[in-house]
């Protein structure tokens, strides 16, 4: 224990954490059992990012929380997103910003500081364990609740205004609504929605399940990529993020542009705003809901390819795709340098993405080679 952590005096009420607990959820359950307000806990700090005090709050804040609650420093370390998945990583884009940039998240202290799902505290409310967020929730890639696959929401579900509150109902967490009165209740029973095509949001979930499971290190769907290891599968995932992402990497559509913007054919929902205009270079974790799902469906649907329009129960009308869709509009349109990037990243891949990828390089190759022989 360090100097600082001595002088805090320590909080009468200290719920202990749960094993896969969030760190936030803890400290929300910690500031309710003592009827705190959260900015007790962040004194110095006027903004303060969600994502960055689940995987790297710091030093001192760890210290000083622990002797609050008068729990050894590792009970509290041992929730942190990197320690609660092994691979955490691997994913360039999972990894907290530094400071300033970490502004860019929405503030702590400002909204509901979790995301909720109505079923789960309807659910787990009235239970012995009383109402916890489980460290996959922290998650910048889970978009939908890990149990029910609804949206996560920070607002009032009866209202729709932000003044949703967490209390505490001893021995408990509990959430109301300060603005309606809205209390959650035991969600009815549903029968798995069995209809096809699947939608947006479902391959989203599949996605998101997979990536959650691939980052503690367990074997992802077969799905994807035919049968990968966690690892493999997490590499193409973020090899895909650098490509669909990154502005610029078209030779033909300019440094404004990210393939992603290729893909709006997955969503039934349109933003007057183009894809770069929200994003921007911002980390991703500062990007809005709406951006994260478009991009991570991008994702899935690079990687099912074809198979991707009968389970979206759409396509894309233009470019008419190919057998090779989606590599056959995006290898030929690559910058030279990023082309290179690209192959020397998919040599890696599992050979059943890779060979749409070699077999549209091929082509590429091809046509420049005729282009030059004609002039
Ligand atoms: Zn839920
Ligand atoms: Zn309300």
């Amino acid at each position: 224990m360090n100097a600082c952590s001595q002088d805090v005096p320590p909080l009468p009420f200290a719920p202990r954490p749960f094993s896969d607990e969030l760190l936030l959820s803890w400290i929300c359950r910690l500031a309710a059992a003592n009827h705190v307000g959260l900015n007790s806990f962040f004194p110095e700090q006027r903004v303060i990012s969600r994502y960055r005090i689940n995987c790297d709050p710091g030093e001192e804040f760890i210290a000083r929380m622990a002797a609050m609650a008068r729990l050894p420093q590792s009970a509290l370390h041992r929730l942190l997103l990197p320690n609660q998945f092994p691979n955490f990583a691997m994913l360039t884009f999972m990894q907290a910003p530094k400071p300033p940039l970490a502004l860019g998240d929405e503030d702590l202290l400002e909204a509901f500081p979790l995301p909720l799902c109505t079923d789960c505290a309807g659910e787990r409310e009235p239970t012995h364990y009383g109402l916890y967020w489980q460290a996959e929730v922290g998650l910048l890639t889970t978009l939908l609740c890990p149990q029910h696959e609804t949206q996560l929401d920070r607002d009032c579900p009866a209202c729709d205004r932000r003044q949703l509150t967490l209390a505490w109902k001893h021995p408990h967490l509990i959430v109301r609504c300060l603005r309606c009165g809205w209390r959650p209740v035991t969600p009815p029973k549903r029968e798995p929605a069995s209809s096809y095509p699947l939608g947006s949001l479902h391959l989203l979930y599949r996605l998101q399940s997979d990536i959650s499971a691939a980052l503690r290190d367990q074997t992802p769907s077969n799905l994807w990529c035919g049968p990968v290891s966690a690892g493999q599968f997490l590499r193409v995932v973020d090899d895909l993020f650098w490509l669909l992402r990154t502005p610029g990497l078209s030779a033909i559509c300019g440094h404004k542009f990210t393939f992603t913007e290729g893909f709006l054919w997955t969503s039934s929902y349109r933003d007057s705003r183009t894809f770069f205009t929200r994003t921007e270079y911002l980390p991703f974790s500062a990007w809005d809901g709406f951006s994260k799902a478009t991009l991570l469906v991008a994702i899935a649907a690079t990687m099912l390819g074809n198979r991707a329009f009968e389970m979206l129960g759409r396509e894309p009308y233009c470019p008419e795709p190919t057998a090779y869709f989606p590599w056959d509009w995006i290898v030929p349109s690559l910058r030279k340098a990023n082309a290179r990037d690209l192959m020397r990243r998919v040599a890696d891949w599992p050979p059943a993405i890779q060979l749409p990828v070699t077999i549209a390089a091929r082509r590429r190759r091809r046509t420049r080679r005729t282009k030059s022989i004609g002039r």
